[in-house]
């Protein structure tokens, strides 16, 4: 099933939905309804068109909370430092943060991609990704806009 994540054209408020067959989202704050999703989309099949907009462009990101990377990067930082200052020997400091280092390696590599459109931002999860969209271009965002 895909999973709608967009602003309502109409009033910009958010708006998730799943996108079922014959089923058309709806904005909950002012009913603005939303086109029919595609028949392929609806069966978790990758985004063609996007059905907030009607934008055609669309492009891959981890599905990352922004910043957690750099929260897991720092604190591990600061760990190594702090036990640095108590008198941890270095290599026992340094495999601490090594440890850290693999662990958001693999936390990465275990995150699924998220299919945004380049034009409403709307996001599409748990659907099969095309492997024509490539990660964020901003000569084709320039181009879209
Ligand atoms: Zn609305
Ligand atoms: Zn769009």
């Amino acid at each position: 099933m895909t999973r709608l994540k967009a602003r309502c054209p109409r009033c910009r408020a958010k708006l998730t939905a799943m996108l079922e067959l014959g089923k058309a989202p709806s904005c909950p704050a002012c009913g603005h309804g939303l086109p029919l999703p595609q028949e392929q989309l609806a069966r978790s099949g990758p985004v063609q068109v996007c059905c907030v907009c009607d934008g055609a462009q669309f492009y891959r990101r981890r599905d990352l909370p922004r910043g957690l990377g750099l929260i897991v990067t720092a604190s591990a930082a600061l760990m190594f430092l702090i036990l640095m200052a108590v008198g941890i020997p270095f290599w026992i400091a340094l495999s601490v943060l090594l440890a850290t280092a693999a662990l958001d390696a693999w936390m990465f590599r275990r995150l699924k991609e998220v299919t945004v459109c380049y034009r409403c931002e709307a996001e599409y999860r748990g659907n099969r990704l095309d492997p024509g969209h490539r990660a964020y271009d901003i000569h084709l965002a320039e181009q879209v806009r």
